[in-house]
């Protein structure tokens, strides 16, 4: 029979076990082994059955244990001293609060995701965007600071994989019941639920609560539309993680967005946390919240040119990608009509939200609303997540500062980080804490600070050794387990199952390979040559084994195709021993598998991996990284933590030779490079070599990944500057803002750079000498205050582009004259040898602006005006 409704009855514990239940909702269990330690000990049995969830062995845990529990003395000194540790965790100063006294750090900042991976209990992420999230609230709680994450709560988070027999992927879509996850509602003071509202066009109303979830410090929002006060297909607005077509994805980004809000907005009123002074979007899946801010803002008297100049100021826009499949973009009527009369935000016009995300550049389609460039004209500060990537990301996007080169444009990067104590495996950690002890290890793991763990030079060549083999021993009894159930699923009964007690061998080197499969990250490419790779397999003295995993998306028939190439070359009799595929890919699996492989590998498309995390967690477990020079190992590489793939990247533009080459490079550094440091030993009868690498990468490039870092940086460099910048936008300053912009807009073509001046016309200097400037600049109705006059220079190229170029401020001399025109002087320094060049520009410059191209206006030396309207502002 068909239940017509269900509940979740919840268990009472004991009075004594009560604290077990502050201990399993707040999700800091997921990265202490201690509290986890204490759950097992309520029942092995249960813990196992329960996937490791607290929350869940809690609800399964037999009374009569329960009873036995509550008055077993050495439990309850337990129970007592978890607890205590978590509410020192939770009350005590941590780093943020240090700096407080220092600096003024923002009261509170809210960060917006479409994902969040936390635990596997959890699971609504899809991969590392998510993971990333999870990473950020993690770090931001360890560090204490006042975080509060907004997402969506989707029903059937994202799919789990299976396989057919024939090594097809399989999806399922399990139902998740909130009331058993370790989630509460969010209550008014009253009891009832808190819920936010929005209207949909044709009268239609989405209407969700908000779950909370406790990630150690941080408040996690999750906004879930399936309430029965709404009609059907309102209540499955958040059923899936990226499911659906662009009218679901649209419905689900306006809840984000400015669901997510109001329902800060709703927390920080019940609560009495402070409201938060910076909003941060991880993607541009959020961008809606400037919109609603926005309207907040015209609600209160503003206009909307003065309330964008105050959103923008406090508004961080994190970019992810360089995949144009991986950036959302609508269809312009689909945002007219859920922004025209009678739908959502009535105050602000359909037509001043398209703007912001109109491609309204070279290149840029027409028809189309692209949620990272409403993100970039959102946002005061932007960056993407390596290095590399921003450089990627400022080419990317140029387009919106016409005028400016690629260099210029403002978009930082922050490069990823991995949170430590959810990534590193408990081995790991104790044999830092034999080194230091454990509170140590602890703050070195989760602050960061050192650039390098020199106690890790200290650990004896045995104990690192004895590690890997462990951690590699542990990998592969979890790997029969996981294939043994893989098999069974794909219907193979267990006396065809006998040969999975040899699948892969612990004395022999793994390679790990997990991610999704979009095409990019190119997870066939090992399979360019299959004879050379069975070799590798194979090898009599020096063979490797691989362990392969990961999800297509639902819709990716083409990364379907290639998980099933995978499996079925997997599934040979041959090699099967040596290579595996398991399915089902998710943060249970990762927790087991960076620790124990012994090389992670990385082969995407340069420069399409924006950054990448699992090298990063891999490198923190003493695993070597073999990787394309993408993302953070593009940044960070270094021949003693491991290998880079040469790329054929501007040498090869037909892509199936490039992957042929990319292959052929690959296959010859395991056979050279990789496997013989591996098997060769030394007088110790160690792999010394090989050692020695896990102990650079353990000892210097460990610091470097760590979540810890990245938050202190995003602190640091984007939050505080954007909390100032939004303190001061006070609404007059906005208004003040708003209309010199328009002023300066106006006035603009009548901008003009006349001939420039040098005191020496000679084709050559020498170094160390000084060329005096002088230029006469139009500013027409424009004032010396509201410009910015530069030299510009550095070193040239054969078609005059000036590159790694800097900029002098030039000083107005006299002025104006009866044309209205000014004189600007100034020393340029010729500080460098070779071919040097400069020019001059005119910039608009403002104290609220954070970066001289924000208006994307500028001038040049023509007789034309120069720099029209720019689509930044139109
Ligand atoms: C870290 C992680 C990712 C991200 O991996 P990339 O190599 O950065 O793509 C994806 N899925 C899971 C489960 C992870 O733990």
């Amino acid at each position: 029979m068909k239940a017509i409704r269900r509940l979740t009855v919840r268990p009472v514990l004991p009075d004594p076990l009560r604290p077990l239940s502050d201990l399993a909702r707040n999700l800091r269990w997921s990265w202490h082994e201690g509290t986890r330690d204490l759950f097992r000990s309520v029942d092995p049995g249960c813990w196992a059955d329960a996937g490791g969830d607290p929350v869940r062995l809690l609800g399964t845990v037999p009374p009569a244990r329960l009873a036995e529990l509550a008055g077993d003395g050495e439990f309850l000194r337990r129970l007592a001293g978890a607890a205590a540790d978590l509410d020192r965790y939770m009350t005590g100063d941590r780093w943020y609060q240090d700096r407080e006294r220092s600096a003024r750090l923002p009261a509170a900042v809210a960060y917006f995701s479409p994902e969040f991976g936390i635990t596997a209990a959890l699971p609504q992420y899809s991969g590392g965007l998510g993971i990333l999230a999870g990473d950020h609230l993690k770090a931001a709680s360890d560090l204490g600071v006042p975080l509060v994450g907004v997402g969506l709560l989707y029903r059937h988070g994202y799919f789990r994989q299976s396989l057919s027999r024939d090594g097809w992927q399989q999806e399922h879509y399990p139902v998740l019941d909130p009331g058993a996850l370790p989630l509460a509602l969010l209550e008014e003071p009253d009891g009832t639920p808190a819920r936010v509202a929005l209207a949909l066009p044709g009268g239609r109303e989405l209407r969700a609560r908000i779950w909370l979830a406790q990630v150690g410090r941080v408040p996690l929002l999750l906004l879930d539309s399936d309430v029965e006060e709404n009609d059907l297909g309102e209540r499955g607005v958040t059923d899936r993680l990226y499911g659906g077509g662009s009218d679901h994805r649209l419905l689900q980004e306006m809840l984000l967005g400015m669901g997510g809000v109001r329902a800060v907005r709703a927390y920080c009123r019940i609560t009495g946390h402070a409201p938060p002074e910076v909003f941060h979007t991880n993607e541009g899946h959020a961008g809606f919240l400037g919109v609603e801010r926005i309207a907040e803002l015209c609600d209160g008297g503003l206009d909307f040119d003065s309330a964008l100049e105050a959103v923008r100021a406090g508004t961080v826009f994190t970019t992810h990608t360089p995949v144009p499949a991986g950036i959302d973009r609508f269809d312009r009527d689909l945002i007219a009509r859920h922004f025209g009369p009678g739908a959502e935000l009535p105050g602000i016009g359909a037509e001043r939200v398209l703007r912001l995300g109109g491609e309204s550049y070279p290149g840029g389609e027409p028809g189309v609303f692209n949620m990272a460039v409403m993100g970039l004209r959102l946002a005061q500060r932007a960056n993407g997540v390596s290095l590399l990537h921003g450089g990627v990301s400022r080419e990317m996007f140029a387009g919106l500062w016409p005028g400016f080169d690629a260099d210029e444009v403002p978009i930082t990067s922050v490069t990823n980080g991995v949170h430590a104590p959810t990534w590193v495996a408990p081995e790991v950690f104790r044999l830092g804490a034999r080194a230091i002890g454990a509170e140590r290890a602890e703050e070195a793991l989760t602050v960061g600070g050192p650039d390098r763990w020199d106690s890790v030079t200290d650990i004896p060549d045995e104990d690192l050794w004895e590690l890997r083999r462990t951690l590699r021993g542990q990998l592969v009894a979890e790997v029969r387990e996981r294939l043994r159930a893989s098999w069974r699923e794909r219907g193979a009964g267990e006396a065809e199952l006998g040969w999975i007690d040899g699948v892969l061998d612990p004395g022999v080197l793994t390679i790990g390979f997990a991610r999704r499969v979009p095409s990019y990250k190119r997870l066939t490419l090992m399979l360019e040559d299959r004879e050379r790779l069975t070799g590798l397999l194979l090898h009599p003295e020096r063979p490797v084994q691989i362990v392969v995993a990961g999800k297509a998306h639902p819709a990716d028939d083409g990364g379907k195709r290639l998980v099933q190439e995978l499996v079925r070359f997997a599934d040979d009799p041959r090699v099967r021993h040596r290579i595996v595929f398991l399915p089902d890919y998710g943060m249970g699996m990762a927790q087991k598998l960076y620790p124990g492989c012994d090389v992670w590998l990385n082969n995407p498309l340069r420069p399409l991996e924006a950054c990448g995390t699992s090298g990063m967690k891999a490198a923190l477990n003493g695993c070597l990284n073999l990787s394309v020079l993408d993302g953070w190992w593009d940044e960070w590489y270094q021949p003693d933590f491991g290998w880079a793939i040469p790329t054929a990247d501007g040498a090869a533009s037909d892509p199936e030779r490039r992957d042929a080459m990319e292959a052929a490079a690959l296959y010859e550094l395991l056979e050279q490079r990789v496997t013989p440091p591996f098997y060769e030993r030394g007088r110790s009868g160690l792999p010394d070599r090989w050692i020695e690498m896990v102990r650079r990468t353990l000892s210097l490039l460990g610091p470097r990944v760590l979540a810890g870092r990245m938050v202190r940086e995003y602190v640091e460099r984007l939050y505080t500057p954007a909390a100032e910048a939004h303190r001061a936008m006070e609404p007059d300053a906005a208004r003040g803002l708003a209309e010199w912009k328009a002023r300066v807009r106006a006035a603009w073509p009548g901008v003009r750079v006349g001939h420039v001046e040098a005191s020496a016309a000679t084709a050559t200097a020498e170094l160390g000498s000084t060329l005096g400037l002088r230029v006469r600049v139009g500013l027409g109705d424009l004032a010396p205050d509201d410009v910015e006059v530069q030299a510009v220079s550095g070193r040239v190229d054969s078609g005059d582009r000036i590159t790694g170029a800097a900029a002098l401020a030039l000083k107005p001399v006299s002025g104006p004259d009866l044309e209205g025109r000014w004189v600007y002087e100034g020393p340029l320094a010729l500080d460098r040898t070779g071919p040097f060049g400069y020019t001059v520009r005119v910039l608009p410059s403002h104290p609220l602006l954070a970066s001289g191209a924000d208006t994307g206006l500028v001038a040049v030396p023509t007789d034309e005006p120069a720099g029209t309207a720019a689509p930044l502002m139109r």
